[in-house]
Protein backbone atom coordinates (compact mmCIF):
# COMPACT_ATOMS: atom_id res chain seq x y z
CA UNK A 1 0.00 0.00 0.00
CA UNK A 2 1.51 3.28 -0.95
CA UNK A 3 2.17 6.35 1.94
CA UNK A 4 -0.81 7.95 -0.10
CA UNK A 5 -3.57 5.41 0.64
CA UNK A 6 -1.86 5.06 4.43
CA UNK A 7 -2.50 9.10 4.68
CA UNK A 8 -5.87 8.76 3.69
CA UNK A 9 -7.09 5.66 5.66
CA UNK A 10 -5.68 7.66 8.66
CA UNK A 11 -7.78 10.71 7.90
CA UNK A 12 -11.37 9.63 7.18
CA UNK A 13 -12.39 13.27 7.53
CA UNK A 14 -11.83 14.47 4.41
CA UNK A 15 -14.24 14.13 1.91
CA UNK A 16 -13.83 15.81 -1.51
CA UNK A 17 -17.49 16.44 -2.60
CA UNK A 18 -17.36 19.28 0.39
CA UNK A 19 -14.57 20.58 -1.44
CA UNK A 20 -15.73 20.94 -5.28
CA UNK A 21 -17.91 24.14 -4.69
CA UNK A 22 -15.16 26.04 -1.88
CA UNK A 23 -12.31 28.27 -1.46
CA UNK A 24 -8.89 26.44 -1.56
CA UNK A 25 -7.50 28.47 0.48
CA UNK A 26 -10.49 29.62 3.11
CA UNK A 27 -12.61 27.29 2.26
CA UNK A 28 -15.73 29.87 2.04
CA UNK A 29 -18.10 28.38 -0.59
CA UNK A 30 -18.32 29.83 -4.04
CA UNK A 31 -22.04 30.84 -5.55
CA UNK A 32 -22.05 29.94 -9.17
CA UNK A 33 -22.12 33.38 -9.59
CA UNK A 34 -19.06 34.60 -7.85
CA UNK A 35 -16.10 35.28 -9.54
CA UNK A 36 -13.56 32.07 -8.95
CA UNK A 37 -10.14 33.01 -9.32
CA UNK A 38 -7.75 29.77 -9.87
CA UNK A 39 -4.52 28.40 -10.29
CA UNK A 40 -3.15 25.81 -12.04
CA UNK A 41 0.11 23.79 -11.36
CA UNK A 42 2.51 21.27 -12.86
CA UNK A 43 2.78 18.06 -10.66
CA UNK A 44 5.63 15.60 -10.48
CA UNK A 45 5.01 12.49 -12.71
CA UNK A 46 5.30 10.39 -9.87
CA UNK A 47 3.27 12.60 -7.90
CA UNK A 48 0.77 12.55 -10.28
CA UNK A 49 0.29 9.24 -11.43
CA UNK A 50 -1.36 8.45 -7.56
CA UNK A 51 -4.39 10.41 -8.15
CA UNK A 52 -7.26 10.09 -10.37
CA UNK A 53 -8.37 12.66 -13.11
CA UNK A 54 -11.05 14.53 -11.60
CA UNK A 55 -10.57 13.60 -8.01
CA UNK A 56 -9.96 16.17 -5.30
CA UNK A 57 -7.04 15.72 -3.26
CA UNK A 58 -5.96 16.91 0.08
CA UNK A 59 -2.39 19.01 -0.44
CA UNK A 60 -0.70 19.72 2.71
CA UNK A 61 1.08 23.40 2.60
CA UNK A 62 3.90 22.56 5.46
CA UNK A 63 5.03 26.15 5.62
CA UNK A 64 1.06 27.80 5.72
CA UNK A 65 0.44 25.10 8.24
CA UNK A 66 -2.70 23.91 6.26
CA UNK A 67 -4.43 21.72 3.71
CA UNK A 68 -6.01 22.69 0.98
CA UNK A 69 -7.75 21.20 -2.44
CA UNK A 70 -6.02 20.20 -5.16
CA UNK A 71 -8.50 19.45 -8.15
CA UNK A 72 -6.58 16.51 -10.85
CA UNK A 73 -7.54 17.81 -13.79
CA UNK A 74 -9.08 15.24 -16.52
CA UNK A 75 -7.30 14.16 -19.64
CA UNK A 76 -9.08 16.40 -21.80
CA UNK A 77 -9.43 19.67 -20.22
CA UNK A 78 -7.99 22.32 -21.52
CA UNK A 79 -5.72 22.73 -18.18
CA UNK A 80 -4.06 19.37 -19.18
CA UNK A 81 -3.35 20.72 -22.95
CA UNK A 82 -1.47 23.54 -21.49
CA UNK A 83 0.81 21.37 -19.46
CA UNK A 84 -1.33 21.39 -16.13
CA UNK A 85 -2.00 18.48 -13.91
CA UNK A 86 -3.95 20.09 -10.86
CA UNK A 87 -5.71 23.04 -10.22
CA UNK A 88 -7.03 25.15 -7.47
CA UNK A 89 -10.18 27.55 -7.45
CA UNK A 90 -9.93 30.66 -5.04
CA UNK A 91 -12.86 32.99 -3.80
CA UNK A 92 -11.02 36.00 -4.38
CA UNK A 93 -7.61 37.57 -5.63
CA UNK A 94 -6.49 37.43 -2.15
CA UNK A 95 -6.99 34.38 -1.53
CA UNK A 96 -5.14 33.53 -4.95
CA UNK A 97 -2.26 35.50 -3.99
CA UNK A 98 -1.64 33.77 -0.58
CA UNK A 99 -1.84 30.22 -1.70
CA UNK A 100 0.53 31.32 -4.83
CA UNK A 101 2.84 32.50 -2.43
CA UNK A 102 2.74 29.12 0.34
CA UNK A 103 2.82 27.08 -3.23
CA UNK A 104 5.92 28.70 -4.14
CA UNK A 105 7.51 27.68 -0.43
CA UNK A 106 5.81 24.34 -0.70
CA UNK A 107 7.03 23.40 -4.40
CA UNK A 108 9.78 25.77 -5.22
ZN1 LIG B 1 -11.02 32.36 -0.24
Amino acid sequence: MSEAKKAAKKKPEWKPAKWRNRCAWCTKIIKPNDPAFAISISLRPEAFQEFAPGSVQPLLLFSAGKTVAMMIVTEDSPAKKAGKDAMFQLCSKECAQKLQVALQQELG
